[in-house]
């Protein structure tokens, strides 16, 4: 025989025990949970009401619910009390109570029936959660959504179209020109225009297909009075789990930025435009001049060889003129020629150390070099850079050529050297020579301006412009300085 079974509690024992049980769970839960007679007299009271409307328990007890509730919605705890005598469940009922100390507080309710003895209704239990912070955090959120500055839209992805829009903001109003009840009525592909459709169908047919979960593009958007507006939307799915159902997006004005840019872009046009034409006009003029010249030059020339008796001095001196000049104008001429060339020439950009065409110039320039006595240093190491390593060879060979012709009293001295800083090489071309006044230095960059007359020292006036056009296409700069120690530093900036 086994042990004796401990005896059953008797019925009205195991009711106690069941009571008591229940009562500790309702003492330690979270929520406050009060209860209340059928003349809503409270009958008890937990800890967490305590906490939660800072009444005690013998504050509370005995008193009427109608301390915790605001006075306008008097009615609204009628209504709950009714439903609950016909026997409804009220749940998760949002709604506001007072506290003790006036303060107010969004409270979740869920509220049944106390049955008596006699099964009929004898009270009603309530349960309070405080949802003040997800409330607020959610008003806070309604704030940001309505006060944005950008426009905000809710709306359904669907395949095969574009959705219809659920909740949009005040900014969206405003860009679009529609209420909000006007465009729950539109389709959003009916405000897009025709050539930016298609582009956003293929984004957004991925965006439902799962490929891709948000996208931004540049598009055209019709306002309710019939413009098209400029806007930069992007559009993020909003679930994250699932086939794709809802999705918002983001739109911003930027017609302004596109309406500058389209003008920049047409004054871009037309500055190229106007530069061609002028290359070409300049090309076609100076091909052109070429071929009188010639014969200009030819009949100087024959002239001169067969004519030469029949001349008096003078008139054997006015003829060298015309030929001086003439091959002038032909240097001229040429310079010209090679100078709109630059621009019309254009070839592939290249690796070019500078260190390397700098030799081809001065092998070039060796025979003037050594007839003025002249040297030309290299301090330190020159870099490489991209472009056309012709035209750097013709730029050093400009500038070396000049510092040779514009010498002082002393022999030529030049000095080429690089630095680096701020996200480009500058090099520098130094001489002794008879340096320039810096009053006159932004001239001498243009066509044909020189500061010296031809008597002084021959030239054409092409040379540096020639060098400012290199440099510019090499997206650079070109300037010139007195040299430290006299003379003329001409330097140019490229990037790196
Ligand atoms: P050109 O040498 O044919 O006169 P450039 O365009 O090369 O034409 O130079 C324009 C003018 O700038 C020159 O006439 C001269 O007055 C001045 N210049 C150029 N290089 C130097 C230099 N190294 N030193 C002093 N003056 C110079």
């Amino acid at each position: 025989m086994g042990e004796p079974k401990p005896p059953e509690p008797a019925g009205e024992e195991r009711v106690a025990i069941e009571s008591e049980h229940l009562a500790a769970i309702v003492r330690s839960s979270d929520d406050a949970i009060l209860s209340k007679d059928r003349d809503a007299t409270i009958t008890s009271w937990n800890e967490a009401a305590e906490r939660l409307y800072g009444y005690t328990a013998k504050e509370a007890v005995g008193n009427s619910v109608a301390i915790l509730i605001p006075p306008e919605r008097r009615g609204e705890e009628l209504e709950i009390v009714r439903r609950i005598l016909a026997g409804e469940r009220v749940e998760h009922y949002e709604t506001v109570r007072v506290r003790k100390d006036g303060t107010r507080i969004a409270v979740s309710l869920t509220a049944s029936p106390i049955l008596g003895a006699d099964g009929a209704i004898a009270g009603v239990s309530t349960q309070a959660r405080d949802v003040s912070s997800s409330r607020e955090a959610q008003h806070r959120l309604r704030g940001a959504f309505e006060g944005a500055p950008i426009g905000i839209a809710v709306f359904s992805v669907e395949p095969g179209s574009f959705g219809a829009l659920h909740q949009v903001n005040a900014e969206m109003t405003r860009l679009l020109g529609y209420s909000e009840e006007e465009l729950a009525a539109v389709s959003p592909g009916e405000l897009t225009h025709p050539d930016d459709a298609e582009r956003e169908r293929v984004l957004i047919e991925e965006l439902s297909s799962g490929a891709r979960s948000s996208y931004g593009i540049e598009k055209r958007n019709r306002h309710k009075d019939g413009r098209w507006i400029w806007v930069w939307l992007t559009v993020s799915l909003l679930d994250t789990e699932g086939p794709p159902r809802s999705a918002v997006a983001h739109m911003f004005d930027i017609s302004e930025r596109k309406a500058a840019e389209s003008e920049l872009e047409l004054a871009r046009a037309n500055l190229e435009r106007s530069n061609a034409e002028l290359d070409q006009f300049a090309y076609v003029a100076s091909h052109d001049l070429k071929e009188p010249l010639i014969l200009l030059s030819a009949y100087a020339r024959m002239l001169s060889e067969r004519h030469r008796d029949a001349l008096d001095e003078e008139g054997r001196t006015f003829l060298g003129h015309v030929r001086d000049e003439a091959g002038r104008m032909k240097a001229m001429i040429d310079d010209l020629l090679d100078y709109s060339r630059l621009q019309t020439r254009a070839e592939e950009a290249q690796v070019v150390e500078l260190s390397h065409v700098l030799e081809l110039a001065l092998k070039t320039l060796a025979p003037r070099i050594d007839e003025t006595q002249g040297r030309v240093d290299v301090e330190g190491p020159l870099p490489a850079v991209q472009g056309s390593p012709a035209q750097f060879e013709r730029l050093f060979r400009n500038l070396i050529s000049n510092a040779l012709k514009f010498r002082g009293e002393e022999a030529p001295l030049v000095t080429v050297s690089a630095e680096h800083g701020n996200g480009e090489w500058i090099v520098s071309v130094c001489d002794n020579g008879i340096g320039i006044d810096p009053a006159k230095a932004g001239r001498i960059f243009e066509v044909f301006q020189r500061l010296h007359g031809q008597e002084e020292y021959a030239g054409t006036g092409m040379g540096l412009a020639i060098c400012k056009r290199i440099v510019d296409r090499h997206r650079g700069r070109i300037w010139v300085e007195p040299a430290p120690e006299g003379g003329s530093a001409f330097r140019f900036a490229l990037p790196e």
